[in-house]
């Protein structure tokens, strides 16, 4: 069976861009795939945090995770720094991996620029993610179209790696891109893709009340101006891509004709993606209240995770250390 390893912010509560740009298609890859899912704390402290906010963060996020459906007994998922391994060989692929590859990455340009004092942890985390990835061997790593790129240095330290340690038989797979299904998701300001950091989200746990309030005022179509002008589905971008995801067809097709037909105004066809939109979420937000009840519940299925990703990354990490002459404790 091959190997899919993909990671994700601690960034608090999943927001609907997650839901359906990675975690519903992680859903669906745990049963065909051997899958290690991994929330990537050590990465959210490369830029400034608060430890009880980063604390609160990561739980909510796998509390999110798992009531979206992520099932502990179909796949590892767990919290990059209870297992150890992947800052150990983040260090090793450092000493690999030319400065100028680091400096060259357009998220260290990005996030840098947004920075008063960079830190080297900064320019490293793409080795770090580099680690994340190859410490369980990946054969794929699902990913959106627009993140295809940050997987390239991966592939370029396997095969540094292999070239100077496994000339013969490559021992890393280079990991190759799987790609989500879902299209990027563009936040309710129809502006930019959903992100926490740009206040344009819809959590999957917000209350029926909280969603509405958030999707009464998304931009619609600029042409429409009142009810009586007619529309394109197309040039909508927040409500129509979520009927599409969220609606049944016969509802989007309802979406089309009533739109550019001008029988529909904007606030009827928000109201139309509500119930369906509500009623894929209610069983989430039942199972994240569960598991918020139950705190001692998440500790134990994040560290049993832990240690079955462990099993892989421990073996990874030895035969590394073997090859390159770096004795182990016994
Ligand atoms: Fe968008 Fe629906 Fe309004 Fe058309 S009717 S512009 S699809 S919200």
């Amino acid at each position: 069976m091959s190997r899919i390893f993909s990671g994700i912010q601690p960034s608090g509560e999943l927001h609907v861009g997650n839901y359906l740009g990675a975690v519903k298609n992680w859903v669906s890859l745990q049963a065909q795939f051997e899958s290690f899912f991994c929330i990537v704390n050590y990465h959210a402290i490369t830029v400034p945090y608060e430890p009880d906010d980063l604390r609160r963060r990561t739980r909510d996020m796998a509390i999110g995770l798992l009531a979206s459906g992520l099932d502990p007994k179909r796949c590892a998922l767990f919290v990059q720094s209870q297992v150890p391994e992947h800052t150990e060989l983040a260090w090793i692929f450092n000493t690999l991996t030319p400065l100028g590859e680091l400096e060259r990455q357009t998220q260290f340009k990005e996030k840098s620029g947004r920075q008063e004092q960079v830190m080297a942890g900064l320019l490293n985390y793409p080795v770090l993610q580099a680690a994340d990835i190859l410490l369980y061997r990946a054969d794929l790593v699902p990913v959106g179209e627009d993140q295809v790129q940050h997987l390239e240095l991966s592939r370029v330290v396997a095969r540094n790696w292999n070239a100077r340690f496994a000339p013969d038989a490559p021992f890393f797979p280079e990991p190759q891109p799987k790609l989500t299904p879902t299209r990027r998701i563009v936040g309710l300001d129809g502006q930019a893709k959903m992100s926490k950091s740009l206040g344009n989200t819809i959590g999957i746990l917000e209350s029926p009340e909280a969603i509405w309030d958030k999707l009464r005022p998304a931009v619609t179509d600029p042409a429409r101006q009142r009810k009586s002008d007619p529309g394109d589905p197309d040039k909508c971008p927040v409500i129509y891509q979520l009927h599409r995801a969220f609606s049944p067809p016969e509802t989007v097709s309802e979406v089309e004709a009533n739109c550019r037909g001008a029988k529909w105004g904007c606030v009827d066809c928000k109201n139309a993606l509500l119930a369906p939109l509500l009623a894929e979420l209610a069983p989430v937000r039942e199972r994240a209240a569960s598991l918020e009840a139950n705190p001692g519940q998440v500790d134990e299925l994040l560290a049993s995770g832990a240690e079955k990703a462990r099993v892989v990354a421990r073996e990874t990490l030895h035969e590394v250390k073997v090859r390159m002459g770096l004795p182990e404790q016994r």
